[in-house]
């Protein structure tokens, strides 16, 4: 396989799961959702890094840190709205400047817990 038949597939890959994902996440709970976040958010850079390592090698040495901290950022930052069931990341400037805090949920307002209870 050639090097444009690999973007072709990541795009094609990156589609389904994006579909795949949507349709999941009508379909599922939210304590499901909220549960298998961590998973599906490792999952997610993995497929992504392995993609760009077989799209670019080289450049790839300098993508996967940047990937990895994508989605350590992700897991950290993110949090949800038990009241309205949203997932919210909780650096969004908008929430800071409509609530005047940053642990408040965008739509409604209430307090956001996070992803993974403690
Ligand atoms: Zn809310």
């Amino acid at each position: 396989m050639g090097k444009d038949d690999f973007v072709t597939l990541y795009f094609i890959v990156l589609g389904l799961i994006a579909v795949a994902y949507f349709v999941y996440s009508l379909m599922v709970e939210f304590e499901t959702r909220r549960r298998q976040h961590k998973t599906i958010t490792i999952l997610s850079a993995v497929i992504i890094g392995t993609f760009m390592s077989l799209i670019a090698l080289p450049a790839a040495v300098l993508i996967i840190p940047f990937i990895a901290l994508i989605a350590f950022q992700n897991l950290r930052h993110t949090k949800v709205c038990v009241n309205c069931r949203k997932f919210i990341q909780s650096y969004n400037l908008r929430s800071m400047i409509v609530h005047g805090a940053k642990n408040k949920c965008l739509k409604c307002g209430s307090e956001l817990e996070k992803v993974i209870p403690e």
